[in-house]
């Protein structure tokens, strides 16, 4: 058989992994056992459902031949037929799922490294060619997949029974590296211990032991032993277990080098009982957003794994949980289909919720500096959960959701705005923008914050959307100070406002002739201070909502726009007098549309107009 090339993402990871400067090249191991771990959960499963399984003990066993540098680590899992180890083995599962930058850093490798752990090809880091021999569970061929790293060949072999041989030819030292320990049993030993010890399955291995006589003599003798614990951390006593543990499980099972910000273990007793070791991490995973991201939660009964990503047990809106649950009562014989629809499911899906819900209430209560740096990963998360299927969660999540708000620029919850609001204040204000720097500037912000006004700053998409959705809270609603509707001010500020706009018509109506279209009114405003205009939409669609969903590519929405002119500018009286005058308002209602276009984010029409009738002004105000 000819010799195949890798994809050319393969190769890059794979030269990265020969050349990398991440200096723990110790992870390989990890990695190679945990294949034939999840190989075995796979037969496992297979066992459950199919009656003509024959009885098989599951282990994996780890062989050293020093002399020819070989390290094999071999499974009775499912195995692998040709088309698999081709397929998963001469492609990198992950592709696509990381952005392959042409010239990617040393930080950017150790991350990738670090961060997503890299299966099978870390293999390469310590040796310079690799065999895998495999047969699938109920096939009769057993194949071999071997690579040099430039290349692989699938070939015919010998394997009597089911599972997988991973054999490892390791590399020569060099002067930056040493391989030769890993050709020690105590090596070995060592690295089970600290990566692998709560693999599930025993993980055996020949080592040198002294067998002592009754003479008092002894001899060294060579003796399987069982190199990992294999009690699974949850099921540990929380006594016993010291400090690190929880961290160290976490980051070994999740690839995650940041340690999490929190960890949930718990046992429930009752109808349902359970043990969850749960944690909730630090960072959001870089794919979290995207379609990429699985739920990293699994299922087990009795300690025996059921499945993955149970997202039978949690909800979707708090899917950034990673963890075990460990149930008592779950029938082992049930398959996975008539798990899901499974009464039982919901009932621990419920508790699960509930647990999770109070460890980030506490947090919000008495950590705020965590919950504020879990909000930083996972708050849009909760924003999209209070927003999904028409709000139906909404009354779970309102209370964990923060804003940041004009106060200190600090993240606040509607309850605590609530606590802040004035006596008068008849409404929860906000503003949106694309982020805080840009909202602060806007000049709707100034006088309502002068008037003592607490202003929450919406600066994430689903923000306003999300306002649709919830309406009120307590009874008071949301108001966007970027919007016609808000009302501020005494009822007799507001009677003088109308009296001006009513003495004012005729100018404002020859504005809004002038606009046309563009604009859906023009009045004066009372809640401008010291800038001259600015742009506002009506109650419906906000200005923000209309950039959104046109970037989405939405048929082309508009918002009403209305603009706003402050009385008590100096452009306004110019106006005036222009108009007693009888002069020519057109450049000068084109010019503060404009502005007001400009000040609220968006494109104007002609750029080359704008820029033209601002320098006829720079040259007649030199010449007057
Ligand atoms: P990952 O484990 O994250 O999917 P790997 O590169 O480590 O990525 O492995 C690729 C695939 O090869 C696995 O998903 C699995 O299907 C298969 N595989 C690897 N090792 C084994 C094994 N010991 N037994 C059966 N299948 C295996």
């Amino acid at each position: 058989m000819a010799i195949k090339q890798f994809k050319t993402e393969s190769k890059r990871l794979l030269d990265m992994m020969a050349n990398s400067i991440y200096t723990n090249t110790d992870i390989f191991l990890r990695e190679i056992i945990s294949n034939a771990s999840d190989a075995l959960d796979k037969r496992h499963i297979i066992s459950l459902t199919d009656t003509a399984s024959e009885d098989y003990d599951p282990m994996i066993r780890i062989t050293i031949d020093k002399k020819n540098r070989l390290i094999t680590i071999s499974d009775n899992g499912v195995g692998m037929d040709k088309k698999e180890l081709e397929d998963n083995l001469g492609t990198i599962a992950r592709s696509g799922s990381f952005d392959f930058k042409q010239d990617l850093s040393a930080q950017d490798e150790a991350d990738i490294i670090g961060q997503f752990g890299v299966g099978f090809y870390s293999s390469f880091m310590v040796s310079d060619n690799v065999e895998v021999v495999s047969k699938k569970l109920n096939e009769n061929k057993a194949y071999k997949w071997v690579s040099d790293m430039n290349g692989y060949e699938i070939l015919p072999a010998e394997r009597n029974e089911t599972g997988t041989d991973v054999i490892l030819h390791i590399k020569k030292n060099s002067k930056e590296k040493k391989y030769d320990p890993y050709l020690e049993t105590s090596k070995i030993q060592e690295l089970v211990r600290k990566y692998s010890d709560f693999i599930r399955y025993p993980i055996r291995m020949e080592v040198e032991t002294y067998d002592y006589k009754e003479d008092g003599t002894s001899s060294k003798v060579l003796k399987e032993e069982t190199l990992n614990s294999m009690q699974p951390l949850w099921k540990k006593n929380k006594k016993e277990i010291k400090d690190g543990d929880y961290d160290d499980f976490y980051m070994q099972e999740y690839y995650d080098y940041h340690k999490p910000l929190k960890v949930i273990h718990y046992k429930v007793e009752g109808n349902t009982s359970y043990t969850a070791l749960l944690y909730i991490p630090s960072e959001r995973p870089f794919n979290y957003y995207s379609g990429d991201y699985k739920l990293n939660l699994k299922l087990y009964s009795r300690g025996v794994f059921i499945k993955d990503e149970a997202k039978e047990i949690v909800s979707d809106y708090f899917r950034f949980i990673r963890g075990v649950v460990d149930s008592d009562d779950l029938s082992l014989n049930i398959s996975r289909e008539i798990l899901q629809q499974d009464h039982q499911m919901n009932t621990l899906k419920k508790s699960i919720d509930k647990k999770i819900k109070s460890t980030l209430e506490a947090m919000r209560d008495k950590d705020r500096e965590d919950y504020e740096k879990f909000f930083d990963a996972f708050g849009a998360q909760l924003k999209y959960g209070c927003y999904e299927d028409f709000g139906r969660n909404k009354d779970v999540l309102v209370d964990l959701l923060m804003f940041k708000s004009s106060k200190e620029d600090r993240y606040v919850t509607l309850k605590e705005y609530l606590s802040h609001m004035k006596e008068d204040q008849k409404d929860i204000y906000y503003a949106s923008g694309e982020d805080i720097a840009k909202i602060k500037t806007l000049p709707q912000l100034e006088k309502v914050l002068d008037d003592g006004y607490e202003v929450l700053y919406f600066t994430d998409t689903i923000d306003e959307f999300l306002t649709s959705i919830l309406r009120e809270y307590e009874g008071k609603q949301f108001r966007s100070i970027l919007k016609s509707d808000l009302d501020l001010g005494s009822e007799k500020e507001k009677e003088e406002l109308n009296k001006l706009n009513e003495e004012n018509k005729e100018l404002l109506d020859k504005l809004k002739e002038i606009l046309k279209e563009k604009v859906f009114d023009v009045r004066l405003s009372n809640r401008l201070k010291s800038h001259p205009v600015c742009l506002v939409s009506d109650e419906n669609l906000s200005i923000d909502m209309e950039k959104v969903l046109n970037s989405l590519d939405q048929k082309h929405v508009k918002a009403n726009k209305i603009m706003e002119i402050n009385p008590e500018h100096e452009i306004f009286k110019t106006l005036q007098d222009m108009m007693k005058k009888k002069e020519d308002l057109s450049s000068y209602a084109d010019l503060l549309y404009e502005q007001s276009l400009l000040i609220a984010g968006l494109p104007i029409d002609d750029p080359v107009a704008y820029s033209q009738k601002i320098v006829e002004l720079m040259i007649r105000n030199n010449r007057s």
